[in-house]
């Protein structure tokens, strides 16, 4: 037997007991006679002390031990003399009688403690050392965590969790596919799923009723801080349903992880909001709700008509814009003109490319724009009036093309809030984001393209315009967004033949082409299809969330690099001759 015990378990009621204990050689302390060791296992860590003068053989031996050795140690497990309240097992140590060396270790290449002096890229090449450091290890018994209630409320649910396989054909989700050649049919290859779209439609066909699978999605898109090639998916799908029952379901679940998981609570339903409102409000479809500063325009925009308030007084930039907008910043009318300057620098990022912001403080001494040799003061007066300023405030407006300086104030809005502390990773606002359009239009080519997937009904008022015209189609599409995240999304899906092909004329494929690429899926809808729908959820991303994480690698075990490298296993890497030459592949250049 390697061990009675974890090195998290002992207390001082076990005082007197002989033990032994298995672990790694956390740190080695020499105090003259005396010899400390903290000895560390995935639960926790126990003092392991040695004595010259009871057993100088055993205590040179300890002090020959490096950073990581894998040991064994016996003893007897003793009250400590001083006690270390920060660790459970601070009150005892084990006074070692017996030690063996399991495994020796070279010089780790970082500290493997809570904070690390590893960059990123080691970190990741040795990612086997950087899982044994409790910080990181907590990401992933919350991870388990999470599942195992994922798991036990949509079992409650009366949610089948059902596998689809991985070796498939293209499924469209927006990305590019990964695909795998075949040795048996040369010349042909999978296509791994960006999601079990399909799949999940055909097992409401062959009546699953409820589905659902964490499972694996490959997509081969360019990476950021919340994107992985390969990432976890809550993907879920119910018959017999329309949009109300899979928000009723999928908030219950949400709520049922905030409850188990961090203890929260939520008294009413999730506020909802259109599409169209996000993106006139907050200029983007997922605003982060734990803070206001909604947006107010200045000027008569079609899609909210009021009366306009900056035209005709000679400010071009403001006479010439499709849109004025602002935001109102609370308290901040007291800003150094380094700071509102520092504000301008942040929009003028190529990034972010807009020209300029028009201020407009409030303070004591009465209001005050930047713009005032334009505007009489009763005019500001009536900007102010439309914000619903009060003195202490301060007014940022940017002015442009509409749907472009929304999404510039969305980003001011957001650093915003993080400059005044409003983005406190431990508040969560939950939010359902509804009524997307179904399609959107690349601006370049003209083409339509589904904006959650072509497998989206359109709302059943809408359908009879998809062919003549496509941009007026709403989706009985939804994205559930918490703090600013898109944690997932889903919607209603077509369950007819002759609707799924018009939705792919509308997409510009051809009858030939859409039968080839979906036509198993539009045969089964001729089989007894019922109404369904579903959702996915990002995994990775929620316990992000969940741990007060930003990036998601740090809660996914093996994660790829930002350039979609494993730097530890080295892949992607080339493979041999003679496997090319099996699969039927050549490589050029
Ligand atoms: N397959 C979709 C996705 O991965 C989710 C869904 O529509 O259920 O985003």
């Amino acid at each position: 037997m390697y061990r009675t015990h974890t090195c998290g378990e002992l207390r001082l009621a076990d005082a007197g007991k002989t033990v032994t204990l298995a672990g790694w050689v956390q740190r080695t302390r020499d105090l003259g006679g005396l010899t400390f060791i903290d000895l560390r296992d995935r639960y926790g860590i126990t003092q392991l002390g040695f004595n010259m003068e009871r057993d100088k053989a055993l205590c040179e031996q300890a002090r020959q031990l490096g950073r990581e050795f894998v040991v064994q140690a016996t003893g007897t497990v003793k009250e400590r003399e001083s006690k270390n309240a920060n660790i459970p097992t601070g009150e005892v140590e084990l006074i070692v009688t017996g030690l063996k060396v399991l495994n020796a270790a070279q010089v780790p290449p970082f500290t493997i403690e809570e904070e690390t002096d590893g960059g990123d890229e080691l970190r990741m090449k040795y990612r086997y050392l950087d899982l044994r450091r409790a910080n990181v290890r907590r990401n992933f018994e919350l991870r388990h965590r999470m599942a195992i209630e994922v798991r036990n409320y949509l079992s409650a649910q009366h949610f089948l969790e059902v596998e689809t396989p991985v070796l498939i054909k293209s499924t469209p989700e927006g990305a590019r596919d990964f695909v795998v050649p075949s040795r048996m049919h040369q010349g042909e290859f999978y296509a791994l799923p960006q999601s079990p779209q399909t799949f999940k439609q055909l097992l409401m066909v062959a009546g699953m009723d409820r589905y659902f699978q964490i499972v694996k999605c490959f997509r081969d898109e360019d990476l950021r801080a919340d994107r992985q090639p390969e990432f976890t998916q809550i993907d879920c799908e119910m018959a017999f349903v329309e949009q109300e029952d899979i928000l009723q379901t999928f908030e219950g679940l949400a709520k049922h992880l905030f409850k188990t998981i961090l203890g929260k609570e939520f008294a009413g339903p999730f506020p909802r909001m259109t599409f169209e409102e996000a993106m006139r409000r907050y200029g983007c479809d997922k605003p982060d709700l734990r803070f206001g500063m909604r947006f107010e325009s200045l000027t008569a925009p079609e899609d909210a008509p009021q009366e306009d308030l900056v035209k005709g007084h000679g400010f071009k930039v403001f006479d010439e814009a499709e849109l004025v907008v602002g935001i109102k910043a609370e308290g901040c009318a007291h800003w150094s003109r380094k700071q509102t300057d520092a504000l301008i620098d942040f929009v003028k990022k190529p990034q972010i490319g807009a020209t300029g912001i028009v201020f407009v403080k409030w303070t004591g001494e009465g209001l005050k724009s930047t713009v005032d040799k334009f505007y009489a003061p009763e005019v500001v007066q009536q900007w102010a009036a439309r914000f619903g300023m009060k003195q202490g405030d301060l007014l940022c407006i940017m002015a442009g093309k509409a749907d472009k300086t929304r999404k510039q104030l969305n980003e001011l809005r957001l650093h915003l809030g993080d400059q005044l502390g409003l983005r406190d990773p431990w508040t969560f606002s939950p939010l359902w984001v509804v009524d997307f359009p179904l399609l959107e239009q690349d601006e370049e080519s003209g083409r339509w393209h589904a904006m959650h997937h072509p497998f989206t009904s359109p709302k059943p008022e809408d359908a009879h315009k998809l062919e003549s015209d496509p941009g007026s189609v709403k989706a009985n599409a939804y994205d559930l967004v918490i703090n600013g995240t898109e944690i997932g999304g889903g919607s209603i899906r077509i369950h007819d033949r002759a609707l799924q092909e018009a939705m792919f004329r509308v997409l510009g494929f051809s009858d030939a082409d859409a039968r080839a690429k979906f036509g198993f899926l539009m045969d089964a809808f001729e089989y007894g299809a019922p109404p369904h729908g579903g959702a996915a959820f990002g995994f990775d991303r929620w316990v992000a969330l969940f741990g007060g994480r930003s990036d998601i690698r740090e809660c996914i075990a093996f994660p790829k690099n930002n350039a979609g490298r494993d730097v530890m296993i080295d892949a992607p890497s080339p493979i041999d001759g003679e496997q090319l030459k099996e699969l039927g592949l050549e490589v050029k250049g």
